[in-house]
């Protein structure tokens, strides 16, 4: 009689993992503890892959990249308060970058955390979520956990894409209820991301405007790489002949090399396109805002975004196109005829000229000496060995470790290059790199990172070598924030933007049997990476960068502000 009782109930933790379960979530990345351990082991227990992590932010940053890669919202489980906290880290960078995820954290009991009674990590996480994410919702009874679970879903995938935190009180998982009417309070969502049209006029007025332009411009953004519509945006690209410059995590959804590619000439482009379409990329810091001197200020704007009060938010758009990529390029291509919209030959030639020019200086930068080991030698090292690896994707975080690797290291496949993103954040490099080894089922990482960035989550070197993950990761450690070779005029302590420069990165790896490489030149990184690539397992190279290397802020030090000092 007990077996035939048991048969019949299930309780909050099932319900769960059935509805994540039938909506076709495979993974769940975490850190384990009171209220959701036992949850963690049922989804496990039921199929779904469960990746363990050592810090919330960091499980946050993979469900989000997760979510990036594959148009399905990543999914990041953690304990309450202060677990719930290090996550919203991430459910505030993920919303920032459109990505869709969602973080479910268990939470203390309902009754003690509203009258403030002290309870156990008590803490009011649903109002704290709140102001960082796209949405935020509480499950507070165990026959609302499947319709909790398909809002919580459906409004991270849907429209513009972003993060969603969904409150689960223990109470409601330990609940138990009758098997088959809780059954009955689950469902699978039908088109979680509807498609969006633009209406005619719309596309008319883009198509009128494109085709009288005499210098035409593309810009793509990683919402064009994350729209997974690479053959229309191909396709569009390559009929009208219109040059393009990728953001850095649009980079390879056309490949780098294409010649229609002005990402060699980016700020000649910039400066003199008169009609620039924007698709899936926002006219935010990254851009300068659309303003001159970087921009032609006499520049007209086609805006492709799904987002419909995006339009206007830096410069005004003449031509909105608010619909989801696919469908606009669709629409694009209906209603334009073949021939109607064509980029001017001379445009593209004196981009040309101006990509060949650069191209040639740089293939000077690039001959840097070889000790002590510069930025760019040792990046250049990286490019050729992943060039024989187009599979690869890259990780990128850093102040110089960014600006320079994303310039240097050319990407052929689309998303598969995650970096800093919309905040310019450092700490989602293993976060990040980890998620693209698991949803790649297993195609090689490397992680380009500066020394003071891998340090937000370098205990994650434990999470890659315990699931055996094939992440090789490249520390530019020049000793320093920006360059290890600050001062104190104090001269009695470490200079602020100062980190260990005899640091040695390679024996963290090896404590949890990885393999450790430590690099002074780069003939002696190609040597690692090749080798640590071959062996297809978790690496660690040191790459040991000259102190001196590296300029404060990178590309961005206009950011600082300057008072007295004068800055730096
Ligand atoms: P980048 O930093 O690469 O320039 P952004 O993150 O600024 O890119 O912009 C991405 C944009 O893409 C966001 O405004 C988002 O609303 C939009 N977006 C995301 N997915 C889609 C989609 N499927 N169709 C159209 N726009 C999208
Ligand atoms: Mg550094």
């Amino acid at each position: 009689a007990d077996a035939d009782l048991r048969t019949e109930l299930t309780d909050g933790y099932h319900l769960v993992v059935d509805a994540l379960r039938m909506n076709d979530i495979d993974t769940i990345y975490g850190v384990v503890g009171i209220p959701i351990t036992d949850l963690a082991r049922l989804a496990q227990a039921r199929g779904i892959r469960y990746i363990g992590f050592r810090h919330e932010s960091n499980a946050g940053h993979a469900a989000a990249a997760a979510g990036f890669l594959t148009k399905k919202p990543g999914i990041c489980l953690t304990v309450s308060a202060p677990g719930f906290l290090n996550g919203l880290v991430a459910l505030a960078n993920a919303t920032t970058n459109c990505f869709p995820m969602v973080q479910i954290s268990g939470s203390s009991e309902r009754h003690l955390v509203d009258l403030r009674q002290g309870d156990y990590e008590e803490m009011d996480q649903l109002a704290a979520a709140q102001p960082f994410c796209k949405a935020a919702y509480r499950v507070s009874r165990v026959e609302d956990i499947g319709r909790g679970i398909a809002r919580a879903l459906r409004t991270a995938v849907s429209g513009r894409p972003g993060g969603v935190y969904l409150d689960i009180p223990a109470a409601v998982l330990g609940s138990v209820m009758d098997a088959e009417a809780g059954a009955r309070t689950l469902s699978r969502l039908v088109d979680p991301a509807p498609r969006q049209f633009p209406g005619p006029e719309a596309v008319d007025r883009a198509v009128e405007l494109l085709a009288g332009a005499e210098r035409p411009l593309l810009v793509l953004g990683k919402g064009a790489a994350y729209a997974q519509a690479d053959d229309r945006v191909r396709e569009f690209v390559e009929s009208t002949g219109i040059p393009f410059v990728p953001m850095s995590m649009a980079k390879g959804l056309l490949p780098d090399d294409h010649p229609q590619s002005a990402a060699t000439a980016r700020s000649l482009a910039l400066k003199k396109a008169d009609v620039v379409m924007l698709v899936g990329a926002r006219l935010n810091w990254l851009l300068n805002h659309g303003q001159a001197p970087q921009w032609n200020p006499g520049a007209r704007f086609i805006h492709v975004d799904i987002e419909a009060r995006e339009m206007d938010s830096n410069q005004p758009v003449a031509a909105p196109l608010v619909g989801d990529i696919e469908s606009v390029l669709e629409a694009i291509a209906e209603r334009a005829k073949p021939g109607r919209i064509t980029a001017p030959a001379a445009w593209r030639a004196e981009l040309g000229a101006r990509s060949a020019q650069n191209v040639a200086k740089m293939a000077e930068r690039l001959k840097a000496d070889p000790h002590p080991m510069q930025f760019m030698g040792a990046l250049k090292a990286v490019r050729d060995v992943v060039r024989e690896h187009p599979e690869t994707y890259i990780v990128n975080e850093g102040a110089n470790a960014l600006d320079i690797a994303r310039n240097v290291i050319d990407m052929h496949v689309p998303r598969h290059r995650l970096d800093s993103g919309t905040w310019g954040v450092m700490g989602i490099g293993m976060g990040y790199a980890i998620a693209a080894a698991v949803e790649s089922g297993g195609a090689p990482v490397v992680a380009v990172e500066g020394d003071s960035a891998f340090g937000f989550s370098g205990m994650e070197l434990e999470t890659i070598c315990r699931y055996g993950l094939p992440v090789v990761t490249v520390v530019m450690n020049n000793g320093g924030v920006y360059r290890g070779d600050d001062v104190n005029p104090l001269g009695d302590a470490p200079s602020p933007t100062t980190l260990m420069s005899a640091a040695r990165h390679d024996r963290m790896i090896e404590a949890f049997g990885g393999r450790g490489y430590r690099a002074t030149t780069p003939a002696e990184v190609t040597a690692a990476l090749t080798e640590a690539l071959a062996s297809g397992g978790p690496a660690l190279i040191d790459c040991v960068i000259d102190p001196s290397a590296g300029t404060e802020s990178g590309h961005i030090a206009h950011l600082n502000p300057k008072g007295i000092t004068g800055g730096n």
